[in-house]
This record gives structure tokens, C-alpha cells and sequence, in this order.
């Protein structure tokens, strides 16, 4: 990707994207929440829709001007609608962050009760956890996994019972397991509570048909767009009644942003075509296939996967037996080229910043077009490399197979 115009002004951010650009090429990323956007996206991205201010939405703006900025706004809108069967979108929130605090403003006063996943259980800040706006202002009850890493309906539709909580989140960041959307409905409705499901991690998956859609049970469905959905950055709210859309959308604007990411906005219609083909329905087949297989190679291993399995794009890996830490096997495997992030395991006993566990996940080599005959390669590396001081010629086998993985699969062009 030739950055003219960019090298002649600042050499510096110039050079720094190209490194970028040339780490992407000769690494493969295993973190489940990466993807690679199409030229297509990045070109979107990186258009003079940048330049337009439009607070508002289509048809009633503050600003004049607006007629294109009106047309991507709503394509992305239908696209969003039509794709994941809701009555209601809002594309424009800047992240997933912001869209659930958009939906905590559309839905619950400061101070209400919400009960979420637990972030070391797996799942995400927003969700309730203390440091976060979400654990700060309102009341948050958190729900975990059982000792084997399920999710347990039981206890939450007790816990639900016992808080009465306005609104309840299903969805995470760690989980490898079908969340069963009609079940949290049931739960939602015991107590009269709202449904927000945050599929940011599933909506590739959820679209590409291969994981059951939220969307006959969930008020609000949330997901971001640069998962394994992927998109640029970004993230839509979706609403099953056009009541709660209202309320959305005051939420988003003016309630927590001014202007929207015009560009990001085109990026995101963009994606939504994208994913609305039969490449990608195969893609997200072939990311669950691709997982299935990375993490039974790696049990075989004597590896011990959380829940014993996937049925996603990701699986936990719980290193104890290994005598190897998360940090030490990230670092490890980021020597020979592949990029794994460190995470808690159910009942882990290591803290947050050095935890025992690892998150893998297939989306971004799926997408780089690596088949389950690599999966077994790369569960084969990660074996070799996971011990404690692996063999200086162990490493360099392995960082020359990631290379030529990556040279057979490169990121881009694609
Ligand atoms: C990634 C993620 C978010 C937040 O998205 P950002 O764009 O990083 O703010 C929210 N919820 C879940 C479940 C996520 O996985």
C-alpha cells in the first residue's frame, strides 16, 4: 500500500505504518478478536468522508451538505437491518464501548441494576466491571462460569431473580460455547428486565449462519464491526422494537457523541456487503472448522482446553500443567511470529496481569485463507515452543514455518 502523499509529510508515521503493514504481513495473529479488513474497507476508511460534519441523523441534520453523507448512512443502516433481521439500527457509534454505554444511557437510570458476565470469566468491562462507566454508575451484579467453564443458566436465572436487575447482558469475550439467546430471554423476562446480547466477537459468525442469531430474543443486539465480522472499527446497535430505536439513537445522539465517522460509517457498508455473500458464509464455516481442529491438535498435545472444546472462532488454554504461564507463552510464541494474548482461566489463582491461561482464535488466519491442515502445523509449533526454555533451534524451525505461512497466506493484498 503506497503512502505518497504521507511519506513527503511525515516520513516518520510513514515508515511507522509500513512496519505496521510488513508486521501484519510476517506474523499470524491468533487473538481472536483481530481481524484483516478488505482493501475495500481500508479504502472506505481512508476517504474524504472524513472531512463532512453531520450530527444528526439522515434527513435531520445540523449541518448542510449531507445529501451523500445521507445516502452511505442509510445503505449501512438497511444493510445492518436486513442482515441481522432487526427493525432498528444506529451506525454510529465510534466503538463497542461507547455503543453499550449508548445503550445503558437509552435503557436504565444511573444507579439501576444490570447483571453481566464478569470480565475474568469472560466477559467484557463494559459489562458491568468495576473500573469500567458501567460498574461505576450503575449497580452491577456479575454472573461467571462454572468449574468447567460453562455458563450456568440455572444460577443466573436465580441470580436475576434475587437482584432484579433492569437489564440483562449476554455475550463476551472468552466464552467457547453456543450462547443459548432464547434461555437469557426466559431469564430477561423473569424479573421484566431488557435483553442487550453483545455479540461483538459471534457477529461474523452469526451472520455467516453458523451460530444461532439473537435476534427473535434480544431487545438490543450490539456488536462491534472490526471482529469477526470484519470491518473497520466501529460497532452498530440494534433494537427489535422501533421504540427502544428511539431511544438508541437519542442515546448515541446527542447523548454521548457529536459528529459520526463519516468514513467509518462508508467502512461499515462496506463490510456489510461484504458479508453478505456465500465467501463469507464459507469463511465463518471455516473459522469454527479451523478452531475445532487448532484445539484438538493441542489437546492431543496434552493441552487443556477450556470446556474441553469450541464451537466458536476461540478456546481457552489453561497452562498449569505446562508449567508455563500466559505471559510466558505469549512471549514465546510472539519470538516465532505468532501473536496470542494472555487471559484468566475459570478459578484462576494468577492475577489479571500474569494469568495462567491463553486465548487463541482462527478468525484472522481464516480469513488469510490457512485450512485445517495448518492448524494442525501451527498446534505443532505452539507445542514445541510452550515449555519452559525452549531450544534455541526449536524456535528457529519454528519462526522459518510461520514464514512460509505467512508468505503462502499473506494478509495482503487481498
Ligand atoms: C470488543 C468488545 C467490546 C468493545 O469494543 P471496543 O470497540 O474495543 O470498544 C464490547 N463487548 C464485547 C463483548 C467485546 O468483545
Amino acid at each position: 500500500m503506497p503512502m505518497r502523499a504521507l511519506k513527503a509529510i511525515d516520513p516518520t508515521i510513514e515508515y511507522l505504518l509500513k512496519k505496521e503493514y510488513q508486521r501484519q504481513q510476517n506474523t499470524l495473529s491468533l487473538i481472536p478478536s483481530e481481524n484483516i479488513a478488505s482493501n475495500a474497507v481500508i479504502e472506505a476508511l481512508g476517504s474524504v468522508a472524513t472531512n463532512k460534519y453531520s450530527e444528526g441523523y439522515s434527513g435531520k441534520r445540523y449541518y448542510g451538505g449531507n445529501e451523500i453523507i445521507d445516502r452511505i448512512e442509510t445503505l449501512a443502516i438497511e444493510r445492518a437491518k436486513k442482515m441481522f433481521g432487526t427493525e432498528h439500527a444506529n451506525v454510529q457509534a465510534y466503538s463497542g464501548s461507547p455503543a453499550n454505554q449508548a445503550v445503558y444511557m437509552a435503557l436504565l437510570q444511573p444507579g439501576d441494576t444490570v447483571v453481566g458476565m464478569a470480565l475474568p470469566a469472560g466477559g467484557h468491562l463494559t459489562h458491568g466491571w468495576k473500573v469500567s462507566f458501567s460498574g461505576k454508575s450503575y449497580r452491577a451484579v456479575q454472573y461467571g462460569v462454572d468449574k468447567n467453564g460453562y455458563l450456568d443458566y440455572d444460577e443466573i436465572a436465580d441470580l436475576v431473580l434475587k437482584e432484579k436487575p433492569q437489564l440483562v447482558i449476554c455475550g463476551a469475550t472468552a466464552y467457547s460455547r453456543i450462547i443459548d439467546f432464547k434461555k437469557f430471554r426466559q431469564i430477561a423476562d423473569s424479573v421484566g428486565a431488557y435483553l442487550l446480547a453483545d455479540i461483538s466477537h459471534i457477529s461474523g459468525l452469526v451472520v455467516g449462519g453458523v451460530h444461532p442469531s439473537p435476534a427473535p430474543y434480544a431487545d438490543v443486539i450490539m456488536t462491534t464491526t472490526h471482529k469477526s465480522l470484519r470491518g473497520p472499527r466501529g460497532a452498530l446497535v440494534m433494537a427489535r422494537s422501533a421504540e427502544v430505536g428511539v431511544k438508541i439513537d437519542k442515546a448515541v445522539f446527542p447523548g454521548l457523541q457529536g459528529g459520526p465517522h463519516n468514513h467509518q460509517t462508508a467502512a461499515i457498508a462496506v463490510c456489510l456487503k461484504e458479508a453478505n455473500t456465500t465467501e463469507f458464509k464459507s469463511y465463518a464455516k471455516k473459522i469454527i472448522e479451523n478452531a475445532k481442529v487448532l484445539a484438538s491438535e493441542l489437546e492431543n498435545c496434552d493441552f487443556s482446553i477450556v470446556t474441553g472444546g469450541t464451537e466458536n472462532h476461540l478456546f481457552l488454554i489453561d497452562l498449569t500443567n505446562k508449567g508455563v504461564t500466559g505471559q510466558e507463552a505469549e512471549d514465546a510464541l510472539s519470538t516465532v511470529g505468532i501473536i496470542v494474548n494472555k487471559n484468566m482461566v475459570p478459578g484462576d489463582p494468577r492475577s489479571p496481569f500474569d494469568p495462567s491461561g491463553l486465548r487463541v482464535g482462527t478468525p484472522s488466519v481464516t480469513t488469510r485463507g490457512l485450512t485445517i491442515k495448518d492448524m494442525k502445523t501451527l498446534a505443532s509449533i505452539i507445542n514445541d515452543v510452550t515449555v519452559q526454555k525452549p531450544d534455541r533451534s526449536v524456535l528457529k524451525k519454528a519462526k522459518d514455518t510461520v514464514n512460509e505461512l505467512c508468505k503462502r497466506y499473506p494478509a495482503y493484498p487481498r
